[in-house]
């Protein structure tokens, strides 16, 4: 099975004039797609809303785009709210899922009036110190356990260091009704990048029991039920998309089963989607400065782990195309690497591909959520420029790479570095 990146060779080749490797290149077609197909399949829930989860993608230009399309946004930390504020996001399109959050966090995100989501009981008190509590919220919840799906086991919420227990959150909505709390929300996270079909539901089910539960039990009422993130991608190109029209109909069904008849009809639906919202997205563009032969034959990128670091922190597959030669046949075995000083810094390892050669465009795809974000600096090197592949063809640099004075910058004031650079950008 073929996966093609969604630019052409000679797209790659007329960006790269203007803008050297490596970047990360974004679709707005693509996303804009993907947004629509996923409203349409929760349309049937009036008050529904996708929170795209920043952290996936935190740029103002890709933040806009969803905003156009009717998305708010999932955030957790300071930068974070702050990107949110600057993209025009207010009040309730704005999620705050945060933990171990710091108090001048909740402050900040209680002047924005967003909605706070408690990881845990001890932050009751704390968020009344910091900010006050606001007459809506919403409380993360974590079942325990394994996350069995007929057989096979999706998760391990038990091992999760995320939400509260059972007993805790019935504990929690009692003492925030006593604190004048007049709505709910609960939230759970209890598997990630799941292609299946039967995730979402799930999770839905057995948030919509637990609010009936809450609700008869304690009479607490509830504004919203949260999925969260979790549906996943096809990463492999054996993988299939998950179906999202059949996600939305059967969450749908559950609604209806267990939230209806409990009187909670009236309940917005919620996700906090990352990865299926721009994970197809995007791809990390880069050329073959190297080619190697030892043990194993190797070709080393102008990029790195510290691009793109899912391969070398999970051993997650992305799969890699070489611009120009998408059809030819994959009857070379190669190690694709990176340059850190670290063993870990392979992008693909005994992956059969086409020939390649020195200053070929090699296209890693699926970094559109979660890869330029995890980026780090190890080894000195630099974050990458991103870019925006338009709708109509034309394309933009929408985040200029580093530079070393950037990287430097933290320590420039004790001036060590000036000469160095004065005589480098001569
Ligand atoms: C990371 C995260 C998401 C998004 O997860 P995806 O796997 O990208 O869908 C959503 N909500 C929370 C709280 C998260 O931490």
């Amino acid at each position: 099975m073929q996966k093609r990146p969604f630019a052409t060779s000679e797209k790659l080749h007329e960006i790269t004039q203007e803008i050297p490797t490596p970047y990360h290149l974004y679709d707005e077609r693509g996303i804009r797609t993907t947004a629509r197909g996923l409203l349409n399949a929760f349309a049937w829930n009036a008050g529904y809303r996708e929170y795209y989860a920043v952290k996936a993608c935190p740029n103002p230009f890709i933040l806009k785009i969803l905003k156009e399309e009717g998305c708010g946004v999932d955030c957790a930390s300071m930068a974070e709210l702050m990107l949110a504020e600057a993209c025009g996001f207010s009040g309730d399109e704005i999620m705050f899922s945060s933990n171990e959050t710091p108090g001048e966090e909740y402050e900040y995100a209680r002047r924005l009036n967003v909605n706070i989501n408690l990881d845990d009981i001890t932050h009751i008190p704390f968020l009344a110190e910091h900010g006050g509590i606001p007459e809506r919220i919403c409380l993360r919840y974590n079942p325990g356990g394994e996350l069995r799906i007929g057989s096979t086991c999706m998760g391990q919420p038990g091992a999760s260091k995320y939400g509260m227990t059972k007993q805790q959150i019935f504990s929690a909505v009692g003492q925030l009704m006593a604190m004048g709390v007049k709505q709910f929300a609960l939230h759970a996270f209890l598997a990630s990048n799941t292609i299946e079909n039967d995730y979402y539901p799930t999770n839905a089910r057995v948030l919509f029991d637990l609010a009936a539960e809450l609700h008869a039990a304690l009479g607490a009422d509830f504004y919203m039920i949260n999925l969260s993130g979790g549906v996943g991608i096809p990463y492999r190109p054996e993988e299939r998309m998950p179906d999202i029209q059949k996600i939305g109909a059967a969450v749908q069904r559950a609604f209806e089963e267990a939230l209806v008849p409990a009187g909670l009809g009236h309940v917005r639906i919620a996700t906090e989607l990352g990865r299926y919202m721009t994970g197809p997205n995007g791809c990390l563009v880069a050329t073959a400065i190297h080619k190697k032969h030892i043990y194993k034959e190797y070709v080393g990128l102008d990029a790195c782990a510290a691009n793109l670091m899912r391969p070398a922190m999970y051993g997650a597959y992305h799969h890699i195309t070489v611009a120009g030669k998408e059809d030819a046949l994959c009857d070379h075995v190669y190690d694709v690497v990176g340059s850190l000083c670290e063993n870990n810094d392979k992008f693909a390892i005994d992956r059969a591909l086409p020939r390649i050669d020195i200053g070929d465009l090699i296209v890693i795809h699926d970094t559109g959520a979660h890869g330029f974000s995890m980026g780090y600096n190890y080894n000195g090197r630099l974050r990458s420029a991103e870019v925006l592949l338009r709708e109509d063809g034309s394309f933009q640099m929408i985040r200029r790479a580093e530079t070393v004075r950037d990287y430097f910058a933290t320590f420039d004031f004790c001036g060590v570095m000036d000469g160095v650079l004065a005589r480098a950008e001569k």
